[in-house]
């Protein structure tokens, strides 16, 4: 499995999850941090800690941001 940010993100971009991920898999976006599922230990550090509680696990993704577990997968990640 692998943790999600969903839109609540958007425009905060604080970067505190980025800080506490332990295998740097947190990625800035131009509108948002993305998570890497390919790298994602699955740790749920980084929930505790978003100021605006942008970050699931990805079965516990609310339905109306389901589309966001997509969005993460898909986001351009560098190789
Ligand atoms: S769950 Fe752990 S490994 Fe995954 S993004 Fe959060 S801090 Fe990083
Ligand atoms: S801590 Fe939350 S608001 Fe801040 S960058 Fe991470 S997901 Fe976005």
């Amino acid at each position: 499995m692998t943790y999600i940010i969903i839109e609540t993100c958007i425009d905060v971009k604080d970067a505190g999850c980025v800080d506490v991920c332990p295998v740097d898999c947190i990625y800035e976006g131009d509108k948002m941090y993305y998570i890497n599922p390919d790298e994602c230990i699955d740790c749920a550090a980084c929930e505790p800690v978003c100021p605006v509680e942008a970050i699931f696990a990805e079965d516990a993704v609310p339905e109306a941001s389901k589309e966001y577990i997509a969005i993460n997968k898909d986001f351009d990640y560098p190789s």
